[in-house]
């Protein structure tokens, strides 16, 4: 993993995005990534213009926005935020391969002040694309030049979302370098030499030296289709993996074995000495007792009850362990690196076999160290709902997690219903998963549509009661593989912009994570890494 630097690069090549089911064909060889080239801004007597010029590859796509009689410099910043959208409109066109082509409108943008006192631009961009619509949030910080940082911002909430389209450059592919110079349009031309002193051409600024730790961390993340584990560097980086595939059914103690192997041959991955790695971070689904190294109960691990985690491994590896629920160490490593960069308000939702919360708030985490971080999978949705695996009936998590999406299926197959999803797996039910509904539904099947639409909605009922309670700028919601996450995240987006409580949610922005399953992994290093040094 790279992290990210979204001053001055963004793309639909990068890892921030999602692709939707049976997008892997379409979007094709990684498009160029999309990079600010140059920000201007002048000031005629009558007229203030932005202009914004981004590439990708050896193409150069320019966006202007003019203000009129009135506007000041203090304006110039906003025009170049608008600028840039008009600059990634020019970009989609090139590179959307499935029409109708998503259009953008820059809805808001604003200067703020984090709680750490780190000034941000925060952009706000409608986005619509045939009956689809989003509101989309992206930020940068303010260094040294308000108008790169705007369009820095405009491009960050848009390529968040940019792995959602099919997109392909639809020109040739990118000239070698000897003929650069060909371009999607024609190069930009320079502004007027009579007037430079009214130009102002930014360079993308630096990205920012990150606070971090100088030794990686050892991070490992249990869950119940794999266990992982990852020397990660100081800057988020994983420097050696290993894996091995989790067996759910097995005994504590199974399982546990199989994460002390992943982690040694990790640490043997290493090209400096092991000895360096003095953290030690484990990632776990389900409720813990963290300061008692303990996991209470898993619904990826059915029969884990009061299973020791931490002591093992500690033993085996000799070395500290801490434990964080997977949620938190997503949403830890995804406000640091990833999708909820520089936003102070925002929840991560896990949607695995339990649903898992949590919450970032004036930009640190809450509930870290609880007993049962973010369970909130067991709020009641529906009193007369299915059983939940804690006992009760209809908790959110019975309605709404990848397992109810497959029973919904499966209940309708049962009943007749006709689907393309049975000749798909040769009438062996037990071979549909939530991703082969996904991909059904996308490709127009009624009854894996039907039930993607109806575990949205209740997806949507347990969100906007997260979304009143906490009032967040961005909720993410986190599911894999990420195809699932995406449909999932479609399904209740669309729910919850019919909902007579829209209004209350206008602040807030889904979003899909953009570390991926590397996610649990950073943040359980950062994690062991901070406790460490505490
Ligand atoms: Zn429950």
């Amino acid at each position: 993993m790279i992290p990210r630097t979204h001053e001055t690069q963004a793309g639909p090549g990068l890892s921030r995005g999602v692709q939707p089911p049976d997008s892997q064909e379409a979007a094709g060889p990684a498009t160029p990534r999309l990079l600010i080239h140059e920000v201007g801004v002048r000031l005629g007597p009558q007229t203030l213009e932005a202009r914004a010029v981004l590439s990708a590859g050896p193409h150069r796509f320019t966006g202007a926005a003019t203000a009129g009689a009135g506007a000041s410099r203090q304006d110039a910043w906003q025009l170049a935020a608008a600028a840039a959208v008009a600059a990634i409109q020019q970009y989609l066109h090139h590179c959307t391969t499935d029409p109708p082509t998503p259009q953008l409108h820059l809805t808001h943008i604003a200067l703020t002040t984090s709680a750490s006192g780190q000034e941000l631009i925060h952009a706000a961009v409608r986005l619509a694309q045939g009956s689809f619509e989003a509101d989309l949030l992206g930020s940068a910080p303010l260094r040294n030049d308000p108008c790169t940082a705007a369009v820095a911002a405009a491009l960050d909430a848009v390529s968040r979302r940019l792995g959602l389209f099919p997109l392909r450059a639809s020109g040739p592919s990118p000239a070698p370098p000897a003929q650069a110079h060909q371009s999607a349009e024609p190069a930009p031309p320079p502004l007027p030499p009579e007037q430079p002193p009214e130009l102002e051409v930014a360079s993308p600024s630096a990205p920012a030296p990150r606070e971090s730790a100088s030794e990686p961390a050892l991070a490992i993340h249990v869950s119940a289709t794999a266990i992982r584990a990852a020397a990660i560097g100081a800057a988020g980086q994983v420097l050696a993996e290993a894996r091995r595939p989790a067996r759910p059914t097995a005994e504590p103690r199974v399982n546990l074995s199989l994460a002390i192997e992943a982690a040694r041959e990790a640490l043997a991955g290493l090209n400096h000495s092991a000895a360096n790695v003095r953290a030690v971070g484990v990632a776990l689904p389900g409720r813990l007792q963290p300061d008692q190294g303990l996991c209470l109960a898993s619904g990826d691990f059915p029969s884990w009850h009061d299973v020791q985690v931490a002591g093992p491994i500690s033993e085996a590896l000799e070395r500290p362990v801490t434990l964080i629920g997977a949620a938190q160490a997503a949403a830890l490593a995804e406000s640091r690196y990833g999708a909820g960069e520089g936003l102070d308000d925002l929840l991560l939702v896990r949607v695995g076999i339990d649903i898992d919360l949590a919450v970032i708030a004036a930009g640190r985490p809450l509930l870290e160290e609880r007993q049962t971080p973010g369970q909130a999978g067991h709020m009641v949705i529906d009193a007369d709902g299915p059983r939940c695996s804690c006992g009760d009936l209809g908790c959110w998590q019975a309605l709404a997690n990848r397992d109810s999406l497959v029973a919904r299926v499966l209940r309708a197959l049962r009943a007749g219903q006709p689907s393309a999803l049975l000749a798909a797996v040769d009438n062996h039910l037990g071979a549909i998963t939530p991703a082969l509904i996904c991909r059904f539904a996308a490709a127009g099947d009624d009854l894996s549509r039907r039930a993607l639409q109806e575990t949205g909605r209740y997806l949507a009922l347990g969100l906007a009661n997260l979304i009143a309670l906490f009032d967040p700028q961005a909720v993410i919601l986190d599911s894999s593989p990420p195809a699932v996450g995406a449909a999932l995240l479609q399904a209740a987006e669309s729910t919850l912009k019919s909902s007579p409580r829209a209004r209350l949610f206008s602040r807030c922005v889904l979003l899909s994570p953009s570390l991926g399953d590397t996610a649990p992994l950073i943040g359980a290093a950062l994690h062991a890494t901070a406790r460490l040094s505490t």
